[in-house]
């Protein structure tokens, strides 16, 4: 056995090695890529269906793995025409020379900073009523909003915000889109939600900030040009006449903690047990 060892490590050379890295890292930031998009599902369902026909095959079950393995086939043909988009938008970024986006997670000291500055615009545009509508990236990437604004990717600061949403400007239509503590883009559009349950008063701004939380995981703070109030969409809800304080309460618990796509999906006992967090 030791010796089969040897033989087979006597024959890796340093370009193995190297091919191995090099599939490796692709392999890694692929998996990246694709976790910032709404591809993932996708992917997650195909892998769950290759699973499926693989064990069908070893259960000798006939007749599913053959519809299975027929159903492939006009999945592989299908795919292109599905993730249509997400392919443009990968050759897009080749040709771009930017193809793996650097996903930003804040440290503690600058999601302080960061909320310190929503902050204070906010508080700032409600008093002098300035419409505002501010969307937060979580774990869903949300390039194919950013790519519809106009790119500005500047750190966020109380004066860059106010400055983006006043009246009558360029940039204060549509919305501002944060990854991590930067502004990425602004006059992004948004889908508007297709609840009818809403209240009359809500106009498109509010509308559009639900339909973003109903397609997203994003937080969606929006400041009201009508009223001056401030009210932020999630999972399309929206917590409206929020005060400054409740805002960086609620953008705090949803923004820092990077890693919590998991831990949102588990039950409430399980994440009490792992001293997981209040909602
Ligand atoms: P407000 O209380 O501020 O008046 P509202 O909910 O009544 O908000 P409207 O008065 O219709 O909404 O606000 C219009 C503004 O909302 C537009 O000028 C634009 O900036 C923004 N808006 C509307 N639709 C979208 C959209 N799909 N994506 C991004 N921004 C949008
Ligand atoms: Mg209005």
């Amino acid at each position: 056995m030791i010796v089969q060892l040897q033989g087979l490590l006597a024959t890796i050379g340093i370009l193995d090695i190297i091919d191995i890295v090099v599939v490796a890292y692709f392999l890694y930031r692929l998996f990246l890529m694709l976790k910032n998009t709404r591809a993932a599902t996708l992917v997650k369902g195909l892998l769950v269906l290759v699973v499926f026909t693989i064990a069908c095959r070893w259960l000798n079950l006939h007749v599913i793995s053959w519809l299975l393995e027929k159903s492939m086939t006009v999945i592989m043909v299908a795919l292109p025409v599905v993730f249509q988009p997400e392919l443009r938008r990968a050759l897009e970024q080749i040709g771009r020379g930017n193809l793996f986006h650097k996903s930003s997670e804040l440290d503690e000291q600058e999601l302080e900073s960061m909320l310190e500055s929503v902050a204070l615009a906010t508080k700032a545009m409600s008093k002098s009523k300035v419409g505002a509508l501010m969307v937060f990236e979580r774990n869903t990437g949300l390039v194919e909003r950013i790519e519809t604004g106009v790119p500005i990717d500047g750190i966020v600061s109380s004066g860059l915000i106010q400055n983006i949403f006043v009246k009558d400007t360029p940039l204060h239509d549509g919305a501002i889109i944060i990854r991590g503590n930067r502004v990425m883009a602004a006059c992004c559009l948004l889908p508007l939600t297709e609840n009818r349950n809403l209240s009359q008063e809500l106009g498109t701004r509010h509308r559009a900030a639900i339909g973003m939380s109903e397609q997203s995981d994003a937080m969606v703070l929006v400041v009201s040009e009508e009223t001056g109030t401030i009210s932020i969409a999630r999972n399309g809800d929206l917590m409206r006449y929020l005060t400054v304080n409740d805002v960086k309460e609620i953008l705090r618990t949803a923004i820092f903690r990077p890693h919590t796509s998991s831990k949102d999906s588990m039950p409430e006992w399980l994440r009490g047990l792992i001293g997981g967090d209040k909602k």
